[in-house]
């Protein structure tokens, strides 16, 4: 009897899955994934755009049935997740499943911060976290040639722990570019203690380090209340007001809705294996930023492609082993890398002048669209240890997004770091 495997979600965590898993599986078990859109960009992307270095279309990702041979592509919303019945309700109906694959990533709630949501219609906030989003983003701020730019996290978690911190530089960078850097002021506001918490204090004390660089101010420990689009503050717990002329913000995060009436936890976010990313309940698994671990070091493990691709390995072989087949066991060990997109700064330039905790690279495939060569890598930290199984799955890692994803995840493929 031919198995189903239905994997719910077409970003980096799913398509990954997908991928890894038609290597293991044979012809006659199905693999159909569900994506309301299978329209995307990568995360790192995203920046690009803010900065203006790309244009929407050129970093749009779509697999199709050529990318991923073997997968039947579902386009339709999902609705609920009924693992007592092993269904999941669509848009286009419902699904049975022998063995479930949610990777249904974040979904961003602005209207979890008062007054956010008026100051994004407003035109005088923006965030960059969807393509339409940067690219207006890009635009309010190669219009700004004075006043103050706040960026501001809202809350935790957020998607890729170095964001906010890139976004700033390479606002800065785009500021020097347009000549208005001068007249501009540029501040930081997080309600975490120093900027990646989870890459530890001498990391972070480096990127606040590069912001003092870029003349760009560093404001841990605000939580925001709510923001005031008509005098332009932020009100922060603590009693304290920050005036802003553009507010930059990394939008709350929520699990996605079907996933949170799914009660899989309190928080909405799926607790999972750390190793083997298996949920409770018997033939489902959880992945990428829609799936929670905590880390030895008590941290949450940051929502970041390059741990999604990492646990899509582990996910197919469990799935591949459950479904009967004599496949290795692989586990996730939380190996990962950081880029930091900086644009131009001479911290890079030798290892004297280089923040401790940091190593350089040059990013030559930027190179080709602007002067701006520079990044920052934190070198792996595999953050649970070795796992339990034979293989971990770090060993094949880079080959998954430059074979199907037409592209180079950030932090994930040694090809990026030439
Ligand atoms: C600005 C920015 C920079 C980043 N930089 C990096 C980086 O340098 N390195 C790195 O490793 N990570 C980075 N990330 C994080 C990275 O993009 C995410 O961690 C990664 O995309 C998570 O993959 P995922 O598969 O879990 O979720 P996603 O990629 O978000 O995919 C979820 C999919 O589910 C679909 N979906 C959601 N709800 C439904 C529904 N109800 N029905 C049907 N389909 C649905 C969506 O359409 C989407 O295709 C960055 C993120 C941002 C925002």
């Amino acid at each position: 009897m031919p198995n189903t495997v239905v994997i719910l979600g077409a970003g980096v965590g799913g398509l990954s899955t997908a991928d890894a898993l038609r290597d293991l599986l044979p012809e006659t078990d199905r693999i159909v994934l569900v994506d309301e859109t299978f329209h995307g960009a990568q995360g790192l992307s995203l920046l690009w755009l803010l900065r203006g270095w790309r244009t929407s279309d050129e970093v749009s990702v779509t697999p199709t049935e050529k990318t991923l041979p073997g997968v039947e592509m579902l386009k339709a919303a999902v609705e609920g997740i009924d693992p007592a019945e092993r269904t999941v309700h669509t848009s286009t109906g419902p699904l049975t499943y022998d063995a479930l694959v949610v990777a249904l990533g974040a979904r961003l709630d602005t209207a979890a911060v008062p007054g956010l949501d008026e100051a994004l219609a407003a035109g005088i906030a923006a965030h960059y976290y969807t393509s339409e989003a940067a690219v207006r983003a890009h635009e309010l701020l190669r219009r700004t040639d004075s006043g103050k730019i706040a960026f501001l996290v809202t809350s935790m978690p957020y998607k890729c722990p170095a964001a906010p911190y890139e976004g700033a530089m390479l606002a800065a960078d785009l500021l020097t570019e347009t000549g208005a850097r001068d007249a501009v002021t540029i501040d930081v506001h997080t309600p975490e203690p120093h900027p990646m918490p989870v890459a530890g204090p001498i990391v972070g004390a480096g990127v606040v380090e590069m912001l003092r660089g870029k003349q760009i101010g560093f404001h841990p420990g605000r939580q925001v209340e709510r923001v005031d689009p008509d005098t332009r503050q932020i009100l922060f717990t603590d009693g304290e007001r920050v005036d802003f002329d553009l507010l930059i913000a990394i939008p709350p995060h929520r699990a996605p809705a079907p996933v949170a009436a799914a009660g899989f936890s309190e928080a909405g976010w799926i607790p999972v294996d750390p190793h083997t990313l298996a949920t409770g309940i018997e033939g489902v698994w959880a992945l990428g930023d829609v799936a929670s671990i905590t880390l030895p070091i008590g941290k949450p493990l940051p929502k970041a492609a390059v741990f999604a691709k990492g646990q899509a390995l582990a996910v197919a072989a469990g799935i591949a082993r459950h479904l009967g087949y004599d496949v290795p066991e692989q586990t996730f060990d939380g190996h990962g890398y950081c880029f930091l997109e900086i644009g131009a700064h001479p911290a890079c330039s030798t290892p004297e002048t280089r923040p401790p905790g940091l190593t350089c690279r040059f990013m030559p495939q930027l190179g080709t669209r602007s002067s701006v060569r520079q990044g920052f890598v934190c070198d792996g930290f595999g953050l649970l240890g070795p796992g339990r199984g034979s293989r971990s799955s770090r060993r094949r890692a880079p080959a998954v997004p430059s074979r199907r994803l037409g592209g180079c995840v950030r932090g994930c493929s040694d090809r990026c770091i030439a």
